[in-house]
């Protein structure tokens, strides 16, 4: 429908438009704009870069450039509208109530977007509007955009020098936390959080990971001394110590200008950032895109469809705090052993008692998202409803508490979830006073009426009691009136547009008394009023607008006390999304048969017939073949694993890297028995992968992994090598592995616990000259010219490939495949029908501490090398130069 058909003050203001614009009405004089024109620009000015809707009667109109990026973006139709003689403009607009389903879209499309709402009544001249509410990636508070089980955070970034400081928040939990950190480790975190809005200096040049897209903020937002003003003031504190941040000035300037632009955008949300917390990275493992991705932790892909990540297989929580709380947790493994032995006790706890768990899990299943509604009620956002769900929440607190409590006369108490029973507070003054005051079935909108109880407030009862006199009165009149006209079908009704009538068919016209006056023709019948019943609906009506007042009011400051203890509330709520988490793990570890692991502060990785966590979800019961894990930086620490294709080298690697993942967030581990030295990082290199957005090609890639894994681990990490040196000539490919091999044994500073899968054969050698290198292979049985891969770790090297059976199993033609086998025997026979012998490197000198001295030619101009930038015949180019002068100075010896 077009505006002008538009019933409401839609209708009547484009009438009023044009007369006070033109003044003389429709067919007006002037050129010029009309004034809902010139309102309109004067408001967009204000928001060049976003897409604003324009509240117009029942409608949010979009026009100019808008109109044509929000039709295209929402596919809806492209029209225009007079807005001055002669003078029309294109124009999209959706319908108001449909407003959370197309923002999802626009936002969804890229845009930012603008709501300009009507913010006086309808009357004699133009309604005045205003901006209510930028709404942003990063400050979406629509509970149908956002996924419960996710946080989706506003975060803001600094840089000075070699420190960062970064911030984030959610704005529809309240959850604000910042940190100071190495400018090298903020893609990392950046990375971790995933935020839907980035907010950088502008100017500063900050590397961030796709797909998170920067927004450029004002460097005043920045300014430490206004941002720490404006935190000071928002918590209402002299001094931000207490929020532990009073010394990390880059951490508070990120941080108020999270707050700053949520002022900006979105000011009704700044009540519900009630409080910061400041975090270091320093107490998690920093875990890099690749690993994340390789270890498919938080998003699936590579093990048989969607949702089979780790996250997904190990979810077993109830509410969305949990949810969320585990997301967070499985991004951030703890380094210390004190809190994940903690963690651990409490998921034993759970493990232990079957029965409490049950029910742990049956009472949570209900548990609304505390976190969200508080977040709503300090907005001022809370529907009636919310407060009712809040109130269902909080008096189910005390029923969690008694199941987690020890029963009497327990004197060692519930170890490991004591902590969690003090802070399960269930802020019974708020759910009283919900209870006191809203009904218990209370409608979905304030203006519905009947939220509030009867006794709560004098004035309200009273016009209740005027309104429901006055119905009565109604239902009296009627009878009144049917025997007065004697006409029984005569009834007593009412309808939005003309209030209250009475209604007779036009059969009885005769019967009309004298003082009934006509209100509107049927097809079949006649309304009426008469002064009495005109009486009664001003009653009525009078008695209704302010019974919503009163509510409205009453509502409000309800809203206004419960929002002065949402610190309270959430710090229930996450002890209640702790317990969701510990109970989730608890109940994943009897279902699939995980054990507690041991955590030391040692060095060893010790796994009994460990498993992979999601391929042995996938495959039949039973079907998933369990492996050992022995590394020590004593014993073998470096262990090159060959095998045949598919035979599971790449499951198992992960499978580790897993269980390691897994006891560091304080879950149990899908094996037999685990003991694990806490590791500081887990890095992954895995196959072939190109970054073409980023311009590396598919060796530049493993190459770029590989030096940031040699760079930064430590001898506490593990590290993950799934084939090096494949993009590249077997012979370069070969030397690459085998010196990544020798480097990570012999530098002083690594020796870090690695589990490296090749097909590279030759690297099996490398177990005869260094102590801590051994070999593993995957068994295989082959019988009369069958194989079949047992997926069983067993000591020793591989003698075969198999590439060309896999080759058969993958549906290869079979002149391919017969082909293949021709030119791999002539391949092995050689020339002369001999087996080749192996190619043979030299060993590299165990007793070399590192590949390279630290002061060497080659170290120097080693360094020099951006390699970020280097094309991949550039690289290899620089290895063979690098090469030479090694061999150069190696010829000279240490003395030159
Ligand atoms: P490639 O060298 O070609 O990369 P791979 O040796 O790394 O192969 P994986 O990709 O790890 O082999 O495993 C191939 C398939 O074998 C898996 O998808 C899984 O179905 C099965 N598999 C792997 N490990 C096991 C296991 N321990 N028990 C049972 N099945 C397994």
């Amino acid at each position: 429908m077009r505006p002008w058909l538009r019933k409401g003050p839609h209708e009547w203001e484009h009438r009023a438009a044009l007369s006070v614009d033109g003044g003389v009405g429709y067919n007006a004089r002037v050129m010029a704009d009309t004034p809902l024109r010139r309102q309109y620009l004067d408001i967009k000015r204000r928001f060049p870069d976003v897409i604003l809707l324009f509240r117009l009667g029942d409608f949010y109109e979009t026009f100019d450039d808008d109109a044509r990026a929000a039709s295209a973006a929402l596919g809806i139709t492209l029209t225009s509208r007079e807005m001055g003689k002669g003078k029309r403009y294109p124009m999209a607009g959706i319908p108001h109530h449909a407003l959370d389903n197309y923002l999802g879209r626009l936002i969804d499309a890229g845009h930012k977007v603008a709501i300009c709402e009507q913010t006086s009544e309808p009357g004699d001249g133009l309604v005045e509007r205003d901006v209510v509410r930028v709404v942003t990636p990063g400050t979406l508070v629509e509970e149908n955009l956002l996924d419960g089980k996710r946080n989706n955070f506003l975060a803001a970034v600094v840089v000075e020098g070699y420190s960062a400081g970064l911030a984030h928040l959610d704005v529809s939990t309240g959850e604000f936390a910042a940190a100071q950190l190495p400018a090298d480790g903020l893609d990392l975190e950046i990375g971790r959080l995933a935020p839907a809005e980035l907010l950088v200096r502008t100017g500063d040049q900050v590397s961030v990971p796709s797909p998170v897209n920067p927004t450029e903020s004002p460097d005043r937002d920045f300014e430490f001394d206004d941002a720490e003003d404006r935190l000071k003031r928002r918590f209402g504190v002299a001094t931000l110590e207490a929020f532990g941040c009073a010394d990390k000035p880059l951490a508070v300037a990120a941080a108020g200008a999270v707050l700053a632009y949520l002022e900006r955008t979105q000011p009704s949300s700044v009540a519900s950032v009630v409080s910061l917390s400041t975090y270091s990275t320093e107490r998690y493992m920093a875990l890099d895109p690749q690993t994340r991705r390789n270890l498919e932790i938080s998003q699936a892909g590579r093990w048989g469809g969607e949702g089979q990540s780790l996250l997904n297989t190990i979810d077993e929580t109830r509410t969305s705090m949990g949810g969320r709380m585990l997301r967070r947790w499985v991004g951030q493994p703890l380094l210390d052993r004190e809190p994940l032995d903690a963690r651990l006790d409490a998921v034993a706890w759970f493990h232990e008692r079957p029965l409490a768990r049950e029910r742990t899990a049956d009472l949570l299943k209900s548990m609304p998202d505390l976190e969200r509604l508080a977040g709503r009620v300090a907005a001022g956002r809370a529907a009636p409803r919310d407060l009712a769900a809040l109130r269902r929440g909080l008096e189910a607190v005390p029923d969690l508490a008694a199941l987690l409590a020890p029963p009497e006369g327990d004197e060692a108490g519930s170890g490991g979830i004591d902590d969690l029973l003090v802070r399960l507070d269930p802020c019974t003054d708020v759910a009283e006073g919900i209870a006191e005051a809203v009904v218990d079935d209370p409608p979905a909108a304030l203006s519905d009426g009947g939220v509030l109880r009867s006794g709560v407030d004098e004035e309200l009862d009273r016009l209740r009691e005027v309104s429901t006199g006055a119905r009565s009165h109604l239902a009296a009149l009627e009878s009144k009136e049917r025997e007065r006209t004697g006409v029984k079908s005569l009834k007593v009704g009412y309808n939005r547009v003309f209030g209250y009538y009475i209604e007779m068919s036009r059969a009885n016209q005769a019967q009309v008394p004298e003082d009934y006056v006509r209100r509107q023709t049927l097809a079949g019948a006649e309304r009426y009023v008469t002064p009495e019943l005109k009486e009664y609906e001003s009653t009525i009506l009078d008695a209704q607008d302010r019974i919503q007042g009163v509510e409205a009011a009453l509502f409000k400051g309800l809203c206004e006390r419960i929002a002065a203890r949402c610190d309270a509330i959430l710090a229930t709520a996450a002890a209640l999304g702790e317990a969701d988490v510990y109970a989730g793990f608890a109940a994943a570890a009897a279902r699939y048969g995980y054990v507690r692991p041991t955590l030391t502060d040692g060095d060893e990785l010790d796994v009994v017939n460990g498993r992979h966590p999601v391929v042995e979800r996938v495959l039949p019961q039973g079907g998933f073949v369990p492996n050992d894990t022995k590394l020590s930086r004593a014993g073998a620490r470096v262990v090159v694993l060959t095998g045949p294709n598919m035979s599971g080298k790449s499951t198992y690697l992960r499978q580790v890297a897993l269980i390691v993942l897994l006891a560091q967030i304080g879950c149990f581990v899908p094996a037999e028995a685990a003991r694990i030295g806490i590791v500081d990082r887990i890095f992954t290199r895995v196959g072939l992968q190109d970054d073409l957005a980023a311009g590396q090609s598919t060796f530049m890639v493993e190459m770029v992994e590989t030096a940031q894994i040699l760079r930064n681990a430590t001898e506490r990490s593990l590290i993950i090598l799934d084939e090096i040196g494949r993009g590249t000539s077997t012979y370069d490919g070969l030397s690459i592995a085998r010196a990544v091999a020798e480097y990570i044994h012999n530098h002083p500073a690594l020796g870090a616990k690695t589990l490296f899968a090749t097909h590279y054969h030759e690297l099996t050698d490398l177990a005869g000259t260094l102590p801590g290198i051994k070999n593993f292979h995957v068994a295989v049985a082959e019988k009369d010219g069958d194989v079949a891969f047992l997926h069983k770790i067993v000591p020793g090297a591989a003698d075969k490939s198999y590439g060309v059976h896999v080759a058969t199993l993958a549906g290869m033609p079979q002149a391919v495949v017969s082909r293949a086998r021709d030119v791999l025997q002539g391949l092995e026979r050689g020339g002369n029908g001999q087996r080749p012998r192996r190619r043979r490197i030299a060993p590299a000198n165990p007793d070399q501490p590192a590949l390279l001295p630290p002061t060497s030619e080659v170290s120097e101009r080693l360094l020099d090398i951006d390699v970020a930038s280097l094309t991949p015949l550039e690289a290899i180019t620089k290895l063979f130069e690098l090469q030479d002068t090694a061999r150069r100075e190696s010829e000279k010896g240490p003395d030159g």
